[in-house]
């Protein structure tokens, strides 16, 4: 018989699971809070790469997700990924020439790149970029556009997708989880899959479950469009920032905005998004830019900073919340999908049980 799997929240990483089960045999419904993609995953900065890591085990496993990705895109070609590549020169001399050797070790492509190469492959970028790192695997996703795709191909194959209903709470029966609860009433599944983002710390508190999240908020700059200037992803000392298919110039606010650990914005929306764009009109001094939207939210980003993933409390329920989740999403639903219909633990995802942190006495 089919299992009925709820999966909370339709964001990129619910998408990316509840399709893998759906298409693997569940009968997946999703149910999302507001709409698909409305929160982290539809104002994300889309980076899919394994060059910004926590460890060796950690950048591993973001290699295998890029990996994971090129399998999706095979099956699903029109998906809004494109394998752009990153130049970076947010650091230089003796730090470069080391992460481009820890990263060789690795067997992440990378190269050094001098002023010709630079000035050829960007001619719009600031004559100073003199030497950089060319990584030609990443790409990125347009996360809020590729969550709704996801969607429509696990629709397609027969999940439901209900928005505007809020989980409240989880229901149980003889120890093992029997459905959820929401605002509108009561759904019953087999299994249920908590990919609520910030959302799912208080779900999971009064199962005792212990999530601790940082609070990061995360903000990204939106230029008008302009003319095609930048064909990659850009890495200066102090910004991040990339062209989408509209033409208009994306940054996050904060640079290295991976590993921001800033808990407040530290100005103004608009404040941040002028300041934004002078950083980036210095990197391109000859086109003309100017800012048209600011987009906020908030980045589930675990106590620690790694993926929080798998079975907790009841039987039957499962957790899923990560930062990075763009560049970790296809992974997430290959692996999650494959532990909830065959009961077998994958090797991947060890290091990133919530058991962690009851183990620390987190909460
Ligand atoms: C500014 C910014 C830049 C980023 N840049 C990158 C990047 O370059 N590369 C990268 O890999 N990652 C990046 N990220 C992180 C990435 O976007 C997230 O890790 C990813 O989108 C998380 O997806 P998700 O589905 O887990 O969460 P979300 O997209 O937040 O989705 C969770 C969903 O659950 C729903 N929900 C919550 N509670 C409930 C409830 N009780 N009932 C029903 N539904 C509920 C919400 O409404 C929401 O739709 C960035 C994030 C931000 C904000």
């Amino acid at each position: 018989m089919r299992q009925k799997v709820i999966v909370v929240g339709a964001g990129l990483i619910g998408a990316s699971i509840g399709l893998q089960l759906q298409r693997q045999g569940a009968d997946v419904t999703f149910v999302e809070a507001g709409l698909p993609a409305s929160a982290a995953s539809g104002r994300s900065f889309g980076w899919i790469n394994a060059g910004f890591y926590l460890d060796q085990t950690h950048h591993h496993l973001r290699a295998e997700a890029m990996a994971a990705w090129h399998r999706l895109h095979r099956m699903l070609p029109k998906l809004a990924l494109e394998w752009c590549g990153c130049l970076s020169w947010d650091i230089s001399g003796d730090e470069l020439e080391a992460r481009q050797g820890e990263l060789s070790q690795m067997g992440y492509p990378v190269e050094r790149w001098d002023r010709a190469r630079i000035a050829d492959a960007a001619p719009m970028l600031a004559s100073d970029v003199q030497d950089a790192l060319w990584l030609p695997g990443e790409g990125v996703a347009e996360a809020g556009v590729v969550t709704r795709q996801l969607l429509r191909a696990a629709q397609t194959e027969g999940a439901q997708l209900m928005t505007g209903t809020r989980v409240v709470g989880l229901s149980e029966t003889g120890g093992r989880v029997s459905g959820v609860t929401t605002q509108s009433g009561p759904l019953q599944a087999d299994n249920v899959i908590l990919a609520a983002g910030t959302g799912a710390r208080a779900l999971l508190a009064p199962l005792d479950v212990a999530l601790p999240m940082l609070t990061r908020p995360g903000a990204i700059m939106q230029s008008r469009p302009v003319a095609r200037v930048l064909d990659r992803v850009m890495v200066s000392p102090d910004l991040e920032f990339r062209q989408d298919g509209e033409g208009r110039i994306l940054a996050p606010t904060a640079g290295a905005h991976q590993s921001d650990d800033s808990d407040m914005l530290d100005a103004a929306p608009d404040e941040l998004a002028h300041d934004t764009m002078m950083r980036l009109q210095r990197w391109l001094p000859d086109v003309e830019i100017s800012w048209e939207r600011i987009t906020l939210a908030m980045r589930p980003v675990p106590g620690d900073g790694r993926p929080v993933v798998g079975p907790c409390g009841p039987a039957g329920l499962s957790v899923a919340v990560m930062h990075s989740g763009v560049t970790l999403g296809a992974l997430m639903g290959e692996l999650v999908a494959q532990e909830v219909l065959s009961g077998e633990a994958s090797d991947w995802l060890t290091p990133y049980r919530p058991q962690r942190f009851a183990a620390a006495g987190a909460n």
